[in-house]
């Protein structure tokens, strides 16, 4: 096992924390020898609800189950959408309820794995720079570890946010100023400070975001099912990066026939990503006024955008893609009135692109469609305004004429 650049030849030994690449800039990711990992097992596995560090060991780093830092994240529901497929024509679409994470977002994944290795490294300090969710994890997990953690967020982050991260805790810093120049700033003052930053990209972190991938196989083939499409919201990219590695190695090791195209999805307003991937570009280039409202999806220089291209080249199937905020809201209300399912607004794109590629012939009945729905709609209740929603104020006296 060793750290690899998913660009250049750049590789070194697992001993240190290396990211991102010393040589190119891009992303490092881990590399195993063969045999080091076991598909087939994760996938036979039965998922006994005890966190991925338990539950999907055959494919993860060899942690000892005493060094594991878990919050039993992982096992999510992969709901059947049978109303919302009926309409659509897709008999066979799928939803993974990531928001039944334990801090409510696919990040906890990424964060058990990373944390668990700055433990096991001798890390006492902890971070990372997010606009939310990550955050949340970051802070939990550390808490849950009992390391020190540094938190940086953006300056325009919703107070009501703010307190979902605050409240393990950590040393929280709002910072003014550019986002993605944050980003390294921190990556290189974490160097100079022994901190472990468990950024979006960080290689143990995508170790456990691929994991999402791994529940997809293994919950579909107990009906009798291979995923054909994975539409999975896209920012940064280490979650998407995360789900294309893990195909990749299912397909390597013969766990799966066939890998799902895997199809990202961004937000119109900000969609580096799907720009470039829409003009056959191998690089991404920066957005320089970002028009979204979906926040979380919100990166205008997302750093695993050019590794995700990368993958998607090699896959040679899946596309980057993106949609309007007003259809991820459409999508967002059909997801809780015809399934039950409050999804976040940025979580509800992976329908909206769904709808879209339904509509355009490129999605079939005989297609196994998955959306994985990556956070919560709880997280962001101040999205909605009062007015929103229609609320009968009836004195008790009237409530008999009321009900109609
Ligand atoms: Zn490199």
């Amino acid at each position: 096992m060793k750290i690899a650049c998913t660009a250049c030849d750049y590789s070194a030994a697992l001993d240190r924390a290396v990211h991102p690449c010393p040589s190119c800039g891009e992303p490092v990711e881990l590399h195993y020898d063969p045999g080091e990992i076991d598909p087939a097992a994760a996938i036979a596995g039965q998922g006994r609800q005890q966190g991925i560090l338990s539950d999907l060991s055959p494919v993860l780093p060899p942690f000892a189950p005493t060094e594991r830092v878990s919050l039993g994240e992982g096992g999510t529901p992969l709901v059947h959408l049978s109303r919302l497929g009926r309409r659509l024509g897709l008999p066979n679409l799928f939803l993974k309820y990531e928001g039944a994470n334990p801090t409510g977002s696919f990040k906890d994944r990424g964060t058990a794995v990373a944390l668990t290795q700055a433990v096991r490294t001798g890390y006492t300090l902890a971070g990372t720079v997010s606009s939310g969710n990550m955050a949340a994890s970051v802070a939990a997990y550390a808490a849950r570890a009992g390391l020190e953690c540094h938190i940086m967020v953006p300056a325009h982050l919703r107070p009501e946010k703010v307190f979902t991260i605050a409240v393990y805790g950590p040393k929280l810093y709002r910072v003014e100023g550019d986002y993605s120049e944050l980003y390294r700033k921190a990556l290189a003052l974490g160097r100079e400070r022994g901190i472990f930053f468990a950024v979006s990209d960080e290689p143990f972190r995508v170790e456990g975001q691929k994991t999402t991938g791994y529940e997809v196989v293994r919950d579909l083939a107990r009906l009798g099912l291979a995923p054909t499409h994975v539409f999975n919201p896209t920012s940064a990219g280490g979650h998407t990066a995360g789900l294309l590695k893990g195909f990749e190695e299912m397909a390597e090791y013969r766990a799966i026939a066939t890998k799902p195209a895997v199809v990202a999805v961004q937000a119109a307003g900000c969609s580096p990503i799907a720009t470039a991937f829409a003009r056959g570009e191998t690089r991404i280039t920066r957005v320089e006024h970002p028009a979204t409202e979906a926040h979380a999806i919100q990166n205008p220089f997302p750093p695993s955008g050019n590794r995700v291209l990368r993958a998607l080249a090699r896959a040679g199937r899946g596309a980057a893609t993106a949609v309007t905020d007003e259809a991820m809201r459409r999508a967002q209300l059909a997801l809780a009135h015809g399934e039950g399912l409050f999804v976040q607004m940025e979580s509800a794109a992976s329908l909206a692109a769904v709808e879209e590629w339904r509509g355009a012939g490129r999605l079939g009945p005989s297609d196994v469609v998955v959306l994985i729905a990556s956070g919560s709609g709880l997280k962001n209740p101040g999205a909605f305004a009062p007015s929103d929603f229609p609320v009968a104020d009836v004195r008790l006296d009237d409530l008999r004429w009321a009900i109609k």
